[in-house]
């Protein structure tokens, strides 16, 4: 077996044992393969192993990769998804909302409202998650837990735009206990949007947490989308990152 196809495997077995661990069904986790610095090729090949969701952090070259993807062979359906998992910035959103199916990353009215109005009619609805930040100073990206139901409910009546649930980044954590503890503290921010309820809400049931390091305590915690790059692909290097 290819190096990829035996990494998904291995992920994919970790994702099983931490989902029996947690008393969870296997079905219950989803996986996101975070291709950011991994060329069309890297991606064609996770796809060949049977993966179609994918993550990308850089706008601009992810895409360039999904056309330079789109121009190989013709892959088996269903088609590919595309999530964006990096920091939007205002002169990008038309670029996410154009090309992407999912943006993890919204943690302003502003720029969900942007991406409402300019997602295109013919695609369906963007969807989107609100990024919380459980940990971290001013300066981290995401909205802070105690604002997370307003900006959720704002968000949830854009026309354009699919409330689907909550993503994290935590900061790394010594051991098992110290992630769970923090990835907990999101799953209450994704709990307290469901609690208080609410129009456009029909579809929220995501809970995009957890990274190779850590996807463990992120099922523990009730994941439902754990986001893996260097488990899959191996190690980054950044000096190709666009
Ligand atoms: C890079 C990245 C990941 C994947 O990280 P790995 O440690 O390589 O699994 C997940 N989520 C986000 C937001 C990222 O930027």
């Amino acid at each position: 077996m290819t190096t990829i196809g035996n990494n998904i495997q291995l992920v994919r077995a970790r994702m099983a044992q931490a989902c029996e661990r947690a008393g969870r069904p296997p079905a219950s986790v989803a996986l996101l393969a975070v291709s950011k610095t991994f060329g069309p090729e890297a991606v064609y090949a996770v796809a060949q192993a049977g993966q179609r969701a994918f993550g990308e952090n850089y706008i601009q070259e992810a895409v360039e990769k999904m056309a330079a993807v789109r121009a190989l062979p013709p892959l088996p359906a269903p088609a590919l998804e595309w999530h964006c998992i990096g920091p939007i910035q205002s002169n990008k959103t038309r670029l996410v909302a154009e090309h992407f199916d999912w943006a993890h990353t919204v943690d302003r009215l502003k720029t969900a409202q942007r991406l409402s109005d300019q997602r295109p009619e013919h695609l369906p609805p963007l969807m989107v998650c609100i990024q919380v930040n459980v940990d971290g100073g001013a300066t981290k990206s995401g909205v802070p837990p105690e604002e997370a139901v307003a900006l959720a409910r704002a968000v949830a009546q854009l026309p354009r735009l699919q409330l689907r649930g909550v993503m994290s980044i935590p900061d790394p954590a010594p051991d098992f206990e110290a992630q769970c503890a923090l990835h907990r503290r999101v799953r209450a921010v994704f709990d307290a949007i469901l609690a208080a309820g609410g129009a456009g809400l029909e579809a929220f049931d995501t809970l995009s947490l957890g990274m190779t390091a850590d996807l463990e305590a992120a099922v523990q915690a009730g994941s439902t989308l754990v986001r893996v790059g260097s488990g899959i692909f191996g190690a980054r290097s950044y000096a190709q990152a666009g």
